[in-house]
């Protein structure tokens, strides 16, 4: 079986959109307190949205299923309040709660988060509980910048999301760290400011004891990691010179990569880097980039590919990459497929 760790409802029916369209123009008149509303998106909507994308590559690419939340580029947590990221959160919940309803051996829950900045993540518990005790969802997306762009809010190892990291743990579901739009132009979103926040969150972890506090608590990091692979042995000296433990001892039982590296050398530095035990895979389609690789006549984001043209990665570490470890880190998922 092989799982990926990583989709987003990048095709949603437009219908999606109309409304938040609406909700962000709703914004601008101050007089009217905004009103959550409804969705009217049919069924056979959805099953056009999914057949001829995210599950026509499932069956080209031999993947089995997709752990799916709502489109991260969408998410923008930095519109409007709180209040508005609670109605859109819920409102992209229950749309992928469907998809995962219409298609229970295709699609696995994971969820946005109602986050907002200089608001408290206290205030995603609610949220939370809601999509793994009610919707059967077995992660989040945990955004480190609502602001999308400008870092005003806390860094992940800071009290500040103690709250939340006490239910995830008390649920025991993991946290993709997952940015949305940039609105600081510097940062084009899916080609700087995801692979920045991917680095940043790694960085902060580095130098706290976040998980001396939270041992079972879980991240991964998508995007192969941002930068870290590649910079690893910066990572580790910057560790050493801190006084910290070594990055393995430190935060390898609760910090995990995905496979979206969109070639084959950066996967092979990837797999050669982190210990297989720490990666997922993942492709993270339909997504950052669709086009074809001119010089490889393939799908940049068809990562099985590169996976699979590595020889030297043993049959043991592959069945990790490809399922054992998703299952170690979702852990809902296997006491999901247990009841099955
Ligand atoms: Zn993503």
């Amino acid at each position: 079986m092989i799982i990926d760790c990583h989709g987003h409802y990048t095709t949603a029916p437009k219908e999606l959109q109309k409304y938040r369209d609406a909700q962000i123009a709703a914004l601008k008149d101050a007089k009217h307190a905004p009103s959550k509303g409804a969705l009217a998106i049919r069924d056979d909507q959805i099953r056009e949205s999914l057949e001829n994308a995210q599950l026509r590559i499932q069956r080209e690419r031999g993947t089995d299923l997709t752990i799916f939340s709502p489109r991260a580029g969408g998410m923008g947590h930095h519109v409007g309040n709180a209040t508005t990221s609670r109605y859109w959160s819920e409102i992209c919940n229950d749309l992928i709660h469907r998809v995962c309803t219409l298609y229970p051996d295709n699609f696995i829950g994971v969820c946005q988060l109602p986050q907002s900045p200089g608001v408290r993540p206290d205030n995603c518990i609610a949220e939370l509980e809601r999509c793994v005790n009610e919707l059967g969802f077995i992660g989040c997306n945990l955004n480190p910048d609502p602001s999308g762009g400008y870092w005003t809010d806390p860094p992940l190892t800071d009290k500040w999301w103690y709250p939340f990291y006490e239910k995830l743990v008390e649920l025991d579901v993991p946290a993709m760290v997952h940015v949305s739009a940039s609105c600081n132009p510097n940062f084009h979103h899916t080609g700087a400011h995801y692979i920045n926040a991917d680095t940043t969150a790694f960085m902060q972890f580095i130098t706290s004891d976040l998980f001396k506090d939270f041992p079972t608590l879980k991240f991964v990091i998508p995007h192969g990691g941002g930068a870290v692979p590649y910079h690893w042995g910066r990572y580790r000296g910057l560790a050493q010179d801190m006084g910290r433990p070594p990055l393995k001892e430190l935060l390898l039982n609760n910090v995990f990569f995905d496979t979206c590296v969109y070639h084959l050398p950066g996967i092979e530095l990837l797999l050669k880097v982190i210990p297989a035990d720490n990666i997922l895979f993942a492709s993270e389609v339909v997504g950052a980039v669709r086009g074809i690789d001119p010089e490889t006549g393939c799908y940049y984001d068809d990562t099985k590919r590169y996976i699979d043209a590595i020889d030297w990665l043993s049959a043991e570490d592959r069945e990790k990459i490809f399922h054992g470890n998703a299952r170690k880190v979702y852990r809902r998922f296997a006491a999901r497929g247990a009841k099955r």
